[in-house]
């Protein structure tokens, strides 16, 4: 196990400490228009926090009352596909509701890891992202793809009004962290942020990982599978089998 992956750097007191990191480092927390717009001259540094929403939603809720707590604002990509949980259930609607009312944005998570042709996957995000958004009752602008790395998702056009997180000036032209699978890709985040290496910031954020005690990856892999009643087998991903294998 690097040292990006070490449980301890995935509770909510270390997450509190990267806000603060950010603030103090004059970070401007903005929406995703913002940051693709550019800063046209601004004299702080804007970042923009998107969750990924991969399982039950509850673990999102406390991150997004954590975020109010400290000031900060930022996106939650619900996934209306999601194997693991539903947007029709009761307990997940009323999660989504306690985001929203912490003063968040909503976004959309999509698996189009199933859809090989690329006009059909921009049909099917404009229909979950009408969807989702009446569904909440809340503007839903930004658009992230599950399982990236599966289907490339870059080259995807989406029609105005709304952006695809993976495009690719989110990679060239603006800084990009990542928590995947609780690993930093080699990245210091604390650094990243007080280094104000990047004027502009993307911070993906899987709210799944982070807890309040310090747990391993197949803890909470473990925890997830039993009470969604599931073998660990059937949840765990390939992705996630090689970094524990
Ligand atoms: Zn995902």
């Amino acid at each position: 196990m690097g040292p990006d992956t070490r449980p301890e750097a995935f509770t909510w007191a270390a997450y509190r400490e990267l806000l603060r990191t950010a603030a103090s480092a004059g970070y401007r927390l903005v929406d995703f228009g913002t940051l693709d717009a550019g800063e046209g001259g601004a004299s702080e540094p804007a970042l923009a926090i998107r969750h990924d929403v991969d399982y039950v939603p509850h673990w999102a809720a406390r991150m997004a009352a954590l975020e109010q707590s400290e000031g900060a604002r930022s996106t939650y990509c619900l996934q209306p596909d999601s194997l693991y949980y539903s947007l029709d259930a009761p307990d997940v609607q009323e999660a989504v509701g306690e985001i929203l009312r912490s003063g968040h944005w909503l976004g959309l998570h999509l698996d189009a890891t199933g859809i090989p042709v690329d006009d059909r996957v921009v049909e099917a995000v404009v229909t979950e992202a009408d969807s989702l958004a009446v569904r909440f009752d809340a503007p839903v602008r930004v658009v992230s793809f599950h399982m990236p790395g599966r289907r490339s998702v870059g080259q995807i056009e989406l029609p105005d009004g709304l952006v695809n997180t993976y495009s690719p000036r989110f990679f060239d032209q603006i800084g990009y962290l990542s928590d995947s699978n609780m690993n930093w890709r080699g990245e210091d985040p604390s650094a990243v942020l007080s280094s104000r290496r990047h004027r502009r910031l993307q911070l993906l954020i899987h709210p799944f990982w982070w807890r309040e005690e310090s747990a391993s990856m197949l803890e909470k892999l473990e925890e997830l599978a039993a009470d969604l009643s599931l073998d660990p087998s059937e949840l765990i991903s390939p992705e996630q089998r090689e970094i524990l294998d």
